[in-house]
């Protein structure tokens, strides 16, 4: 070096002071105290390039001109930033006196053994500055990369891995090494080995590059359970396609709680249908209940077009079943017929158990109802064995029906309310059958609704009166009347055959028993007072007999009209003794301990042996009047009666012959030693007014 400034230094240079090459240098020289990096001088073009007078520059503190001065100088300019003695260049932002700033490149040189450095700045023409600028850019693009939660790949034309972030090597578990080799294919085959579906991977990967333009979205999903979202777009430089951008994101916390989600909604929904199932099941049978029926027969009628038959059946004398041999075994017969009539019914027929002992099947239409319902009761006909107990069952059924426009009020609960009143029919014409409903059973329900309701205001109110009949004895004597009951209704007299089946079978009868001995005691207190031996006989049906306190009742309203019990004859038909009740016997027992007596009536025309009498707590018979009146013309015979009269006698019973209409009878009946006679021959049924006092003391015979 000082060759060449001693070889041509002498011949060409110029006279020129260093003070004038720092005032016409075309840079900014700046001169700084090195321990302040206060300014100690400075030339006029740094006065022109930060916008002041050179002047004014010399004092300040070099950060006002290059406020990142602190950060671009460390340690090696300043001796506030340790040791100097290096030279170097940097780039960095100029202060404009107003604010602006510019990008300036800064050249810096000090030996350390100098109390000053010296600067010279130059402005950086606008593509220089663009480099900064770019740096910028790229340090805030790969601070936003390495911050974002996916994985970046970026792959050149070529398919050589341009760029990644350090996400993508996390995610997809590749080691650092491999990634510093560049090595594509070590890292494609890291990829590929840890999906489920390597093929349709590498498939989308080959589909993408033979498309550059296209973007993809889809669903990565890995053996490990994991799953990634793939997104993949071109990698663009103005117009220009330079490579692809892959982006992955894991899902597997997402997927798992959709997953999860949908689970739980399926879990749901097969509550929901269990639920469903529980609420329209029969715990007992497990066929549907009221609820599946209602249901089912609302959708069926709601259809309109179709025709519907419905079935009701209920089991015969369920009640006794359960009564004798207990709930159990009441239950397991249910649940064998249900089994039963599921197994006779098509799969699309409706069964359900709507009640106790009540099935309903609901036919759609074109079903032969008569032939199910045939064979509902059949099903009966083999006895159901619940643990070793053999039961026999029968059925009664009612069918009802709609035709082809079953509207909702009409096919539904109608329905219903028709396929019961034949089902009621069936069992009043004698149970294990079916019967289809007809308009008639309408009329006939209501007659005997309204019938029902007039009886009971006809006991309560006076118009049911005692009529009597008298009884007389072998010396034509009036020895007794019997209580028979009337019914004043509508300015007419009704017969007892007309109203008493329907108190019994309503339980209206004890009522009308109680009425009618009350009436008859009224009646006749005087008339049994005036002769301990006449007596009144008053008929009872075997329901009154029923009833625990029906001895009780009975002596209670002799006492009240003051009437000896021994006055009293109860007249019942032989059919309540066959009855196993107990009770009956046990009542009829407690009132024959205080005298009254009980009298078989009809006799002759049930069931019961005439040994069986022997046993039972009776004291007379009335031979019924069918035997009497076999009793035709002035030789007739009848060794029946005579044996039934000598046997009845043996037994210490008295005889008392019914429906006396002609003298032959009453002489044929006196002849064989018949005690007490009654008929028409010696009067009517008639009110107490109209039975005259002399009648009521002699007849002649
Ligand atoms: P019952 O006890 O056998 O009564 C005799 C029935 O035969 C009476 O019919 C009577 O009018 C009728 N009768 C009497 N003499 C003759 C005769 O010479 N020829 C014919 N053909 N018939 C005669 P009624 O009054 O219609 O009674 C019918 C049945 O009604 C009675 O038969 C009785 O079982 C029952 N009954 C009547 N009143 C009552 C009552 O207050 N309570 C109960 N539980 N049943 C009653
Ligand atoms: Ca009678
Ligand atoms: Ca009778």
């Amino acid at each position: 070096m000082g060759g060449y400034v001693d070889g041509h230094a002498a011949a060409v240079r110029p006279d020129i002071s260093a003070q004038r090459i720092f005032e016409l240098a075309r840079c900014a020289i700046l001169v700084l105290e090195r321990k302040s990096g206060v300014i100690i001088s400075a030339n006029p073009f740094a006065g022109a390039l930060f916008g002041r007078s050179s002047g004014s520059l010399e004092g300040i503190p070099i950060t006002s001109l290059l406020p990142e001065w602190h950060t671009r100088i460390t340690a090696d300019v300043c001796p506030a930033a340790g040791p100097a003695g290096d030279a170097g260049v940097f780039h960095t932002r100029g202060q404009w006196v107003g604010g602006h700033s510019f990008s300036v490149e800064v050249g810096f040189a000090g030996t350390g053994q100098e109390p000053c450095v010296v600067l010279t700045i130059r402005e950086l023409r606008e593509n220089e500055g663009g480099t900064a600028d770019l740096q910028n850019l790229v340090s805030l693009l790969n601070a936003t990369l390495e911050s974002t939660a996916d994985g970046l790949l970026v792959v050149g034309l070529d398919g050589r891995i341009t760029g990644i972030n350090a996400n993508f090597a996390s995610m997809w578990r590749i080691p650092r090494t491999i990634l510093a080799t560049h090595d594509d294919q070590a890292v494609i085959g890291l990829v590929v080995d840890q999906l489920q579906e390597p093929e349709a991977f590498l498939a989308k990967v080959r589909e993408l590059y033979d498309r550059p333009q296209a973007e993809s979205l889809d669903i990565l999903e890995f053996k490990d359970g994991r799953v990634f979202e793939r997104f993949s777009r071109p990698q663009m430089i103005a117009d220009r396609i330079v490579g692809r951008v892959w982006s992955f994101r894991d899902i597997t916390a997402r997927r798992q709680a959709e997953i999860k989600a949908d689970r739980a909604l399926e879990d749901l929904a097969s509550r929901a249908d269990e639920l469903r199932k529980l609420a329209f099941t029969d715990a007992l049978t497990g066929l549907g209940n009221r609820a599946l029926f209602n249901d089912e027969l609302r959708k069926a009628a709601a259809a309109g077009a179709q025709e519907l038959s419905l079935l009701l059946l209920d089991l015969d004398d369920f009640k006794e079943i359960n009564d004798v041999h207990g709930h159990q075994c009441g239950d397991g017969m249910l649940i064998e017929l249900a089994r039963r009539i599921r197994g006779v019914v098509r799969r699309e027929d409706i069964v359900a158990r709507i009640g106790g002992d009540e099935f309903v099947v609901l036919l759609p239409g074109g079903s032969d109802a008569e032939a199910v319902a045939g064979r509902l009761v059949d099903l009966a006909q083999r006895p159901i064995d619940v643990g070793g107990v053999q039961l026999a069952v029968s059925l009664s059924v009612g069918i009802a029906g709609c035709g082809s426009n079953c509207s909702d009020q009409d096919g539904g609960v109608d329905l219903l309310r028709r396929a019961d009143i034949a089902m009621y029919a069936a069992k009043s014409a004698g149970k294990n059958r079916f019967v289809r409903f007809d308009p008639g059973m309408m009329s006939k329900l209501v007659e005997r609704a309204a019938l029902q309701d007039n009886l009971r205001k006809a006991i309560a109110g006076d118009a049911i009166v005692p009529f009597y009949q008298i009884v007389v004895a072998r010396t034509g004597e009036v020895c007794q009347v019997e209580a028979l009951a009337r019914w004043q209704h509508e300015g007419g007299i009704r017969l007892p055959s007309d109203f008493i089946p329907h108190a019994e079978a309503t339980g209206l009868i004890r009522d009308l028993g109680t009425m009618m001995l009350t009436k008859v005691s009224a009646d006749m207190a005087a008339w049994l007072g005036a002769d301990a031996e006449r007596s009144i006989a008053v008929n009872v049906s075997g329901l009154e007999l029923r009833d625990v306190d029906y001895a009780e009742s009975v002596l209670e309203i002799l006492r009240t009209a003051g009437i000896n019990p021994g006055q009293l004859v109860l007249e019942v038909t032989e059919s309540v003794f066959l009855e196993e009740e107990c009770g009956v016997i046990a009542q009829l027992a407690e009132l024959r301990r205080h005298g009254v007596r009980i009298a078989v009536d009809d006799f002759g025309t049930g069931y019961s042996s005439f040994g069986r009498l022997q046993e039972l707590p009776v004291d007379a018979v009335k031979l019924d009047k069918s035997f009497t009146h076999r009793i035709a013309g002035p030789d007739a015979h009848s060794p029946i009666i005579i044996s039934m009269v000598d046997m009845a006698h043996n037994l210490g019973m008295t005889v008392t012959a019914e429906g006396i209409e002609t003298r032959e009878q009453a002489d044929y009946l006196n002849s064989i030693g018949c005690d007490h006679q009654q008929g028409y021959l010696y009067g009517r049924p008639q009110p107490a007014g109209n039975l005259p006092a002399a009648t009521l003391d002699t007849l002649e015979p």
